[in-house]
């Protein structure tokens, strides 16, 4: 039988992922744009992973998109929920899988997984920014740092300075004060990371977690998050190279799942 190769797409608020599987099994390429929904990031983010994989969009058996964005994603034949993608993509990287805490730019989910990997319950926050990679992207921008660069300053902190406000906006004002009094930006970073952690601890143990707990979406880069989140909750974190990506491989995976079913119902 012919190779068949599947596309998935994140339009997240904050980036656009793309993941191609061929077979349903693995995964050929990858791509991130760091622009969101109602930008160019879902159209680059597609041509990129095409590129990677030197294929073209005729050649996808089907395209299935998810995320905040996804509605507007008309190449898209499908769309499904970014829960049951989270929950697809994770039961993929981890057989064993849970729970997931996934933290993207705007909101945060924590999910609860069965063996079989379907979604059994949820909890999110996404009224407000605190405890998002919105918050951690709005505190990099004041320390004149990269997101990216927060977890390595984090970890060379001696003690955290501890950040009451969990408004963000509030939190913002604080942490200028700080560093307008001189406080270390290591240890300004460690609190800041410190709060994120207590924030989506608070909101993960409303539905509680299971072992394998899995950490997902762009913030689960962050290494010191990741670290104050297992301590706060008492549960070892896994996480994966891929950890951004997972939302997309869930929609390659039902898009392949599709296709299959497809086929098996035309050759009955
Ligand atoms: P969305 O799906 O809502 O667009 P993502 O899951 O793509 O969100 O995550 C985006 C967030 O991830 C950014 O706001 C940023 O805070 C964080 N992030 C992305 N890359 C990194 C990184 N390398 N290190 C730390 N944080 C990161």
């Amino acid at each position: 039988m012919d190779e068949v190769y599947t596309l998935g797409v994140d339009v997240g608020s904050t980036a656009s992922k793309c993941v191609i599987l061929r077979d349903g099994r693995e995964i050929v390429a990858l791509s991130l744009v760091p622009y969101g929904a109602g930008s160019s990031g879902p159209g680059r983010a597609i041509e990129e992973v095409l590129e990677k994989a030197g294929k073209t969009t005729s050649e996808m058996a089907e395209i299935l998109a998810t995320g905040y964005g996804r509605k507007q994603l008309t190449i898209a034949e499908q769309s499904m929920s970014e829960l049951s993608c989270h929950a697809r993509g994770a039961h993929f990287l981890f057989p064993g899988v849970r729970s997931v805490i996934d933290i993207g730019g705007q909101d945060v989910k924590v999910l609860s997984i069965g063996p079989n990997g379907m979604l059994e319950n949820f909890v999110m926050n996404d009224k407000c920014a605190a405890g998002t990679g919105r918050f951690l992207d709005v505190m990099a921008h004041i320390l004149e740092l990269r997101t990216d660069e927060l977890a390595d300053y984090a970890e060379c902190a001696q003690k955290e300075i501890i950040i009451s406000s969990t408004c963000t906006v509030f939190a913002e004002s604080e942490v200028i004060s700080q560093l307008a009094a001189g406080c270390d930006k290591a240890d300004l970073i460690r609190g800041i990371c410190v709060a994120i952690a207590s924030k989506v601890a608070g909101l993960a143990r409303r539905i509680g977690v299971r072992d394998e707990l899995v950490m997902t979406g762009g913030v689960a880069h962050n290494r010191a998050v990741r670290n104050a989140l297992a301590e706060a909750l008492g549960h070892p974190i896994k996480s994966h190279e891929y950890c951004q990506h997972v939302g997309a491989l869930g929609a390659a995976l039902f898009a392949w799942q599709r296709c299959h079913k497809l086929a098996a119902e035309n050759s009955n």
